[in-house]
């Protein structure tokens, strides 16, 4: 027996699936869906198979041709979910399991018509990563088992289903149902499984990418991501060809927990970066990048996540650069360091999660996520770059794309892969002190340029009198305005807030970045005209990026832990089941 994931009881010595076939029935009244999986393993394979459920129903397992086979839940980790065993018999090509998902599955949010934009429909949508494939289809649930799917998706008529797939056609059942099928031809890792049912139109943007949303948010989604296609062509200058065919996005309802997910073919978009001025694409440039970094190159365990995430943010930027300058991506690692520091702050009682190379061993993944392997993962690659320079890494780049295109790899293997190619460089940049040790090392790569020097300065100077002037007030960009903030002091005073207000206008901001930032300096600072609008945000948007903060500066005075808790009880039964419990972990370090 072999667990090479500590978060799967997939077993090494068993054979993998090589295909999923599903049929999954969408049952909004019962906030259930009624599956059958059918697992491929291209081969005769027999004896014990180990998949990961979690809260799953299982009905029946069978064999095809062979009949029903035996089966065994094991006992409930409150990680890992149950592991079922099935004894195959000899000859099987295949094994087909029908089960029901649970109400409070973790992969599905179930929205009722009024958490919608168009309140007219109900909206079903799944978020698999880190480990919640499981909730919604037994599987071996670990990025070293890849997986190619079809798909049959029976939903109520009037609403549309997309998948992280190619659709292959749909038809009217006449019972007041409708069927839709996909094709997901290349084989992806069992948390990039997605899914979402709601009300939806799509408008084109380019021969290759589509975006999709409600009816009332989809023309605001077209002119937001209208520069998708020219993302697509600089992303491809940087790692070759893209490897998915459509790159089609959908915009959710605001309670996705997530500001992006990269799921393959149709990236899932939080409703918060339609800021209606195309300040927040980055995001999109984020989830396009992880077409390659994440995608197409995968991180074998989460223990290795820093491989996904550390790469994209990296790409991210320097999609970034290509389209909007040097500067342009000075502020964006400005940002990202902010983040990062952040993040060793949540963590400075648990240092063994800021390392990159993590030992999650009976820790939930979710429970370790921060932005340390986004931040300090793209410090390191941002390193090896300039370590080597710029040409030689992007051939070093493209060789990593073709060694290990469709495969799922450790911290190792990609350290001996560098070794390899780059030899040198790993010591050169001091790579151990960001893989093993916590912290940020002191050699780590600096992001500098006029403009971020002249804001910190001026946010610096606060406490002094300094104040931007009304010529610097006028021209700031979004991403100019919201370092700027992300700059000034912790602990403003209520006066402070109001002149913030009054000169840049920011309760009314549609930038949920410049919003959410303002309003966690407000609440900082007990600021109590800002009180509604925190109410009004943390009602409406389910993004934990913001429930984060927010709740944690509510968390500061007496009066806005009251608050924070009356907001909270109001809408956590519109949150996420991982936000909620985000927002739960925040208000227990702030007992009333
Ligand atoms: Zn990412």
């Amino acid at each position: 027996m072999q667990h090479p994931d500590p978060h799967s009881h997939y077993d090494s010595s068993q054979p993998k699936a090589r295909r999923l076939r599903l049929k999954l029935r969408v049952d909004f009244n019962a906030r259930r869906i009624d599956g059958e999986v059918v697992l491929e393993f291209g081969g005769m394979m027999s004896g014990p198979l180990d998949l990961d459920t979690k809260g799953l129903e299982i009905r029946s397992v069978q064999v095809p041709g062979h009949g029903p086979i035996r089966w065994e839940l094991g006992p409930v980790d409150p990680i890992l979910g149950q592991r079922l065993r099935l004894e195959v018999p000899e000859g099987t090509q295949e094994v087909a399991v029908a089960y029901g998902t649970a109400p409070d599955a973790m992969a599905l949010q179930w929205l009722s018509p009024e958490q919608t934009e168009g309140k007219a429909a109900p909206f079903l949508f799944s978020q698999c990563q880190q480990i919640h494939a499981r909730t919604m289809v037994p599987c071996q649930d670990t990025p070293l088992v890849r997986i190619a799917y079809t798909a049959e998706v029976n939903v109520p008529e009037g609403l549309t289903a997309v998948m992280s797939a190619g659709p292959t056609g749909q038809e009217a059942l006449g019972n007041g149902r409708h069927v839709f099928r996909f094709l997901m031809p290349q084989p992806i890792p069992s948390y990039l499984l997605a899914l979402a049912v709601g009300r939806l139109e799509a408008r084109d943007l380019s021969p290759r990418a589509r975006v999709w949303a409600e009816p009332e948010t989809v023309a605001a989604a077209a002119w937001e991501f209208a520069g998708v296609e020219e993302m697509i062509l600089k992303a491809e200058g940087l790692f070759g060809p893209y490897p998915w065919d459509r790159y089609d996005m959908l915009v959710l309802p605001p309670s996705f927990p997530y500001g992006g997910m990269e799921n393959p073919r149709m990236t899932f978009l939080t409703p918060t970066l339609l800021a209606g001025d195309r300040s927040l694409v980055d995001v999109v440039a984020h989830e396009l990048a992880h077409s390659w970094t994440g995608n197409l190159v995968t991180n074998a365990s989460m223990e290795h996540f820093w491989l996904n995430e550390g790469f994209t943010v990296w790409a991210e930027r320097r999609i970034l650069r290509i389209l909007h300058g040097d500067d342009a991506a000075a502020l964006g690692w400005a940002m990202g360091q902010k983040a990062l520091e952040d993040s060793l702050d949540q963590f400075k009682s648990e240092p063994q999660l800021t390392v990159l190379r993590m030992h999650l061993e009976g820790i939930d993944p979710d429970d370790a996520f921060s932005s340390i392997p986004y931040e300090k993962g793209a410090r390191l690659v941002a390193a090896l770059e300039r370590e080597v320079g710029e040409e030689r890494f992007l051939r070093f780049l493209r060789d990593y794309m073709d060694a290990f295109r469709f495969t799922s790899i450790t911290t190792e293997q990609f350290c001996s892969f560098v070794g390899t190619k780059l030899p040198g460089a790993l010591e050169a940049v001091n790579a151990k002190a960001y893989l093993d040790q916590p912290g940020m090392p002191d050699t780590a790569p600096e992001f500098r340029s006029v403009q971020l020097d002249t804001l910190t300065v001026l946010a610096e100077s606060w406490p002094d009198g300094g104040r931007p002037s009304a010529r610097q007030i006028a021209a700031w960009k979004p991403t100019e305005l919201l370092v700027y903030l992300q700059k000034l002091p912790r602990r403003l005073t209520p006066a402070d807030c109001a002149w913030l207000d009054e000169h840049f206008q920011l309760m009314g901001r549609g930038n949920y970045e410049i919003l959410v930032e303002w309003l966690t300096l407000a609440a900082n600072a007990d600021y109590e005209p800002a009180f509604p609008r925190i109410r009004e945000v943390l009602l409406r948007v389910g993004r934990m990026k913001y429930l984060r903060p927010l709740y944690g500066a509510l968390g500061q005075h007496g009066r806005t832990r009251a608050l924070a808790r009356e907001i909270f009880a109001a809408a956590s039964p519109g949150y996420h089941g991982l936000s909620r419990r985000v927002v739960q972990g925040v208000l227990d370090k702030n007992p009333a």
